[in-house]
């Protein structure tokens, strides 16, 4: 007995059907990032499972419970990446980027893996749009990165979507904040969840991530990073604001955020969907500056700034804005008999090189069966070959979206269809 294929639970096929929106917002992304100067890389989906370890940190969920770890056929752990980052800076060191160029732009696209309890909008095989900005500790940059995805999701017409700001400190003035939040957690250890318990101990700021209602709430009263911010910081956080206001960016402080990987440190932000459509998944991209991740993996000191967007999110909420963005055909090419499937042949390999979207029905049949299938593929128009085309080197050019048909010379129809 053979047993039912099925895909990986949580990893999802994209069918036709659904492809038109993604190619959509891959493209948008594409052009607009390129309008900024950033340029695509693409890494390898397997890393060794220590890149993830050192830079997403051994604390968090991600590298703690959600990552695809296995042992390759020479017994060297390696994990399917579950987010960009750590391969972006890995590529980075590796390549020595910096000694090429002192300012370096890139993005990426493509997927991610994490085992997570899976519901709408979080899945095991996701997808990520993402960006690194190596080389400027400035926060112009932070606000480059900021700007260019509300332009993007702009482009895609997705408004809704607000931008939620914080800083995280650095090194100078986090401890302070780590004793702070840590002398205050521990007050409430009792009413914390058991996993919040153990990173009370090993990573206290994750607490502040928890989707536990009760962890949640007693998060709201937790000492602020704001608080105990250092001047350099506060300084940072001033400026990247003034910077928004500038360019009309809107947001939101949020400094209950933090992130949930560890590299952060400063300018921490995130895009949050106000839309059902989304369920409680409602992050579509997140990021920060991430200042020390680059030495942290053995490249040079070099500061860094970056987001990731989640794809499968961003499309399912222009699914439900109803968009479509399918291609259809220009022209569907019908025919009688072999002979005038010879000459459709012949006429739609000229149109497509012509630059014209051409579809006809290898298997033939009869012209009902033919009709039927150019109406399912949406072509704009229809042309029938018969007998006296053939003759006449000419047909009706009939629109089916329903209208007069008009007789059209073969030579002609080219230049016709392209005005249509
Ligand atoms: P969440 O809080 O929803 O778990 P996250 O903080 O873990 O998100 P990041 O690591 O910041 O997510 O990844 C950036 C974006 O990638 C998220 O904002 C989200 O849009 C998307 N994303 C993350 N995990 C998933 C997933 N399992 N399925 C689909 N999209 C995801
Ligand atoms: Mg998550």
């Amino acid at each position: 007995m053979s047993q039912k294929l099925a895909a990986v639970k949580g990893m999802n096929d994209l069918l036709p059907e659904e492809i038109g929106i993604w190619q959509h917002v891959e493209a948008a992304a594409r052009e607009i990032f390129s309008r900024y100067g950033y340029a695509e890389v693409r890494t390898p989906v397997l890393e060794d499972t220590s890149l993830f370890e050192r830079s997403v940190g051994e604390a968090t969920d991600i590298v703690g419970k959600e990552m695809y770890t296995f042992h390759d056929k020479a017994g060297r752990s390696v994990s399917l990446r579950p987010e960009g980052t750590a391969p972006a800076v890995r590529a980075y060191v590796e390549h020595a980027v910096a000694q090429k160029e002192p300012l370096t732009r890139w993005y990426y696209i493509g997927p991610m893996f994490r085992y997570e309890r899976m519901k709408t909008g979080r899945y095991r095989q996701f997808h990520q749009i993402g960006v690194e900005a190596f080389g400027a500790k400035e926060p112009a940059q932070d606000v480059e990165v900021m700007e260019m995805v509300v332009h993007f999701l702009n482009a895609l017409e997705l408004s809704g979507v607000a931008l939620h700001l914080n800083s995280l400190g650095d090194e100078a003035c986090r401890p302070e904040h780590q004793k702070r939040l840590v002398a205050y957690l521990s007050a409430h250890r009792e009413e914390l969840c058991p996993d919040c318990q153990t990173r009370l101990e090993r990573n206290p700021l994750r607490v502040l991530d928890c989707k536990n209602e009760s962890c949640r709430a007693i998060a709201q009263g937790a000492p602020k990073v704001q608080d105990s911010l250092c001047e350099a910081c506060r300084q940072h956080l001033a400026e990247v604001r003034r910077r928004l206001d500038l360019l009309g960016v809107r947001y939101e402080l949020d400094p209950s955020m933090v992130r949930g990987l560890d590299y952060y440190t400063r300018t921490a932000f995130e895009f949050v969907a106000d839309d059902p459509a989304l369920g409680t998944a409602s992050a579509v991209g997140g990021g920060g500056r991430y200042d020390r991740l680059v030495r942290e993996l053995g490249g040079p000191d070099v500061p860094a700034v970056g987001v990731a967007l989640g794809l499968d999110r961003i499309c399912l909420l222009l699914g439900a804005a109803g968009k479509r963005f399918g291609v259809r055909p220009d022209l569907f090419v019908a025919f009688v008999d072999v002979q005038a499937q010879d000459e459709a042949m012949r006429l739609s390999s000229a149109l497509r090189r012509a630059g014209l979207r051409v579809e006809l029905d290898t298997r033939g049949g009869s012209l009902k069966s033919q009709m039927k299938r150019a109406d399912k593929s949406g072509a704009r128009f229809a042309l029938v070959l018969g007998e006296k085309e053939l003759a006449d080197r000419a047909g009706e050019l009939r629109p089916m979206a329903g209208g007069e048909p008009r007789r059209v010379a073969f030579s002609e129809l080219s230049a016709v269809l392209r005005r249509a």
